[in-house]
Formats: structure tokens, C-alpha cells, sequence
């Protein structure tokens, strides 16, 4: 008989409708895992506003010693109204770039996909998404302008304020291995997003890539300047596979692209480093507005959880399975409030998952 694999799983709920759709996730993981025989062993911790309640701090230290000891953690949100008035390092949002700071999550991965029978929600022309929507970023989340040098200087009584890109040939070359090894498993394709006719550190970036390509000879590789990429993305998205690019121009591609889908509930994302250790977000927020009203779409985090699946514990058939099934719930028409439309069935977050499991 083969032995049963037996995986840790940090999970930190966090605030509003994070608790709810991290709920929900947890039961299409545990089923998941009983179909492929394996047991994941669940242990939630605070962080965000339920922290600060509880422990007077956004990351109570326990949290992140339980992150460091697991294989993944599936994370649902942080914040609130509640908290909004906290001093800086009080708020819930500084539980976020704490734990990946923490965890040495390097590279982000954010999915835009836009599911057939979700064309209608896309702000794109018919014409334009009907060769679908399927793109893959990965931004590298800890190097670059928001982390460089930075300051201001008066001189003659005129006040100068500067912020340094920089980025060293190690920072630039573990996210391409991230990327490459991402379009292995997809369409084969890698564009690096750069402004390599103005900024030196694009150059660098184009040198590094074009020496790593090769070690991936089914990947096919090009290059972008990201500003023609902000217009190809609205475009003809379709030419898209894996975007590769710096902390900057992936912080706002990436938000181009989820808005290209038409809906905040249904991303999901993941932030890594080298091994296969990530952690799994929906890209939305603690929605507030509709917390505990069982109004929140779960799809983005049982999404998030399909990736952890792929790339932490390193099965794709359990993913597959998991997108499949949100596929097929999705075409016998059943919507969360976010994205129903006329003609469809409503539900709420609870029978949204019960479907998916259903579907599993
Ligand atoms: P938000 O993403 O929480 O909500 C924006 C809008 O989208 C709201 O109308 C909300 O109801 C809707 N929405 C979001 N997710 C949904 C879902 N799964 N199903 C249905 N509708 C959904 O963004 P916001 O309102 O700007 O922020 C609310 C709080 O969340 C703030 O405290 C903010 O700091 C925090 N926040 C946290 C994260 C995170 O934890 N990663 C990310 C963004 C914002």
C-alpha cells in the first residue's frame, strides 16, 4: 500500500468576508485531498484586525513561527473599518507585507483568466476576448523602486525627492526561474514586460532572462516595453502566457489584467520563493460591505487553494480538478451576487461551495 502524504497547512482566515470564503475553501481542500489520498492537517492562526484584538499587534509572532513550520498557508483577508484609524504599524494591512517579509516571498504570481461563460463581465469588446484570456503574472514583489533608495534633498531652496530602481543579477534571476518553470506547465511562453530603451536596470534584467532562457529550450521567449504592453493587454490579451516583470510595472499590469476579467471574486494568487513554499491569497480585499452576510464569492480562494495544490505540494491534477469544478458550476449558471446577471441562478457563499464540492 502506498503511503498516505501528509502536508501542514498554515491557514490565516483573517478579517470580514476572509473568514467566510477561507471556510469554504477548507472544504473542497479536505475533499480534494481525500480523492488523491493525501491528508492535509489544517492549523489557523490570527493575523490582521483579529490580531490586533487579540494580541494588540497586526502579526503576532506565533503566527508566523506556525507559517514557517507548514508547507503553504492559504491566507483570506485583512481589514476593516474597524481598524482604519490605528496607527501605521497597527494596521491589519501591515500583517501582509510582514509575513511576506517574514517568509521571504519573493515572487507573485497573479492568474487573470476570464472563464467562457464570464465573457459578459469583461469591459472588453466580444471581438476582442473571444480568443479567451488566460495570462499569468509574475511580478517580483520584494526587489525594485519600492524597496530601493530613497529620499529627499533641498538645494537652493528647492525640494527634490527621489526613489531608486535597483536590482541586483540574483533578485532578477530567481523570479525567472519562477516564470519559466510557471509557463512549463502552461502554454510555454514567457514575455519580459521592461523599459529597456530608457532604464539601466531593464537592461540588466533582459541580459539576465537571455542568459536563463535557454535552460528552458520549450519556453518561447520575447520582450515587451511596458508601455506597448499596457496596450496589448487591452488589445489582443490572447498573446499573452506568462508576463515576467519588476515589482513596479507588475504591481499595476497586474491590476490591468484582473480588471480585464470583470470580476475581483474570482482571482486568486500566490507568493513564493525558491522552494515550493507560497502562500495563497484572493486578490480582493476583507469586502466589509458585505461581510457575514454570506454574499462573498469563494472562487478566488478556493482558486487560491487549486494553486497551492499545483505549486506547493506540486499536483496538478488535484488543481485541475478543483478549476474544473468551478468551471462547471459556473455553466449550469450558478452566480454570487458579484457577477449575476439577469437570467442567472443567485447564491450565496455557502452554496457556492456547496456546489463546487459537488462538482469535485
Ligand atoms: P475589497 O476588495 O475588500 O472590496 C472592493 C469591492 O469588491 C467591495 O464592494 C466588495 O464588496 C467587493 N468584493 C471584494 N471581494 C469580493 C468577493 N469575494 N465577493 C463579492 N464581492 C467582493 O477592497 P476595499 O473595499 O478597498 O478594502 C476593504 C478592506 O480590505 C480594507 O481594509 C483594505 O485595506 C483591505 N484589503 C485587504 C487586502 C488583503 O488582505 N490582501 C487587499 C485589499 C484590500
Amino acid at each position: 500500500m502506498t503511503k498516505q502524504k501528509v502536508y501542514d497547512i498554515a491557514v490565516i482566515p483573517g478579517d470580514g468576508i476572509g473568514v467566510e470564503i477561507t471556510d469554504v475553501a477548507l472544504e473542497v481542500m479536505n475533499k480534494v485531498a481525500a480523492k488523491y489520498k493525501m491528508q492535509l492537517n489544517f492549523t489557523k492562526v490570527l493575523a490582521g484586525g483579529c490580531a490586533f484584538d487579540k494580541y494588540g499587534e497586526p502579526l503576532p509572532a506565533e503566527t508566523v513561527v506556525q507559517c514557517k513550520k507548514s508547507a503553504a498557508v492559504l491566507l483570506g483577508a485583512v481589514g476593516g473599518p474597524k481598524w482604519d484609524t490605528l496607527p501605521g504599524d497597527k494596521r491589519p494591512e501591515k500583517a501582509l507585507l510582514g509575513i511576506r517579509a517574514a517568509l521571504g516571498l519573493y515572487a507573485n504570481l497573479r492568474p487573470a483568466k476570464i472563464y467562457d461563460v464570464l465573457k459578459g463581465a469583461s469591459p472588453l469588446k466580444d471581438a476582442i476576448i473571444e480568443s479567451g484570456v488566460d495570462v499569468l503574472i509574475v511580478r517580483e514583489l520584494t526587489g525594485g523602486i519600492y524597496f530601493g533608495e530613497r529620499g529627499r534633498r533641498a538645494e537652493n531652496g528647492v525640494v527634490t525627492a527621489f526613489d531608486s530602481e535597483a536590482y541586483s543579477e540574483k533578485e532578477i534571476a530567481r523570479i525567472t526561474h519562477t516564470a519559466f518553470a510557471a509557463a512549463m506547465k502552461r502554454r510555454k511562453k514567457v514575455t519580459l514586460v521592461d523599459k529597456a530603451n530608457v532604464l539601466e536596470s531593464s537592461r540588466l534584467w533582459r541580459e539576465v532572462v537571455a542568459k536563463i532562457a535557454p535552460e528552458y529550450p520549450e519556453v518561447a521567449l520575447n520582450y515587451m516595453y511596458v508601455d506597448n504592453a499596457s496596450m496589448q493587454l487591452v488589445r489582443n490579451p490572447a498573446q499573452f502566457d506568462v508576463i515576467l516583470t519588476s515589482n513596479l510595472f507588475g504591481d499595476i499590469l497586474s491590476d490591468e489584467a484582473s480588471m480585464i476579467t470583470g470580476s475581483i471574486g474570482m482571482l486568486a494568487s500566490a507568493s513564493m520563493r525558491e522552494d515550493s513554499f507560497g502562500m495563497y491569497e484572493p486578490i480582493h480585499g476583507s469586502a466589509p460591505d458585505i461581510a457575514g452576510k454570506d454574499l462573498a464569492n469563494p472562487l478566488a480562494q478556493i482558486l487560491s487553494a487549486a494553486m497551492l495544490f499545483e505549486y506547493s505540494l506540486g499536483m496538478s491534477e488535484p488543481a485541475r480538478n478543483i478549476e474544473n469544478a468551478v468551471e462547471k458550476v459556473l455553466e449550469k449558471g450558478y452566480r454570487t451576487g458579484d457577477i449575476w446577471t439577469e437570467g442567472f441562478t443567485k447564491v450565496g457563499t455557502k452554496k457556492m461551495g456547496e456546489l463546487v464540492l459537488a462538482e469535485l
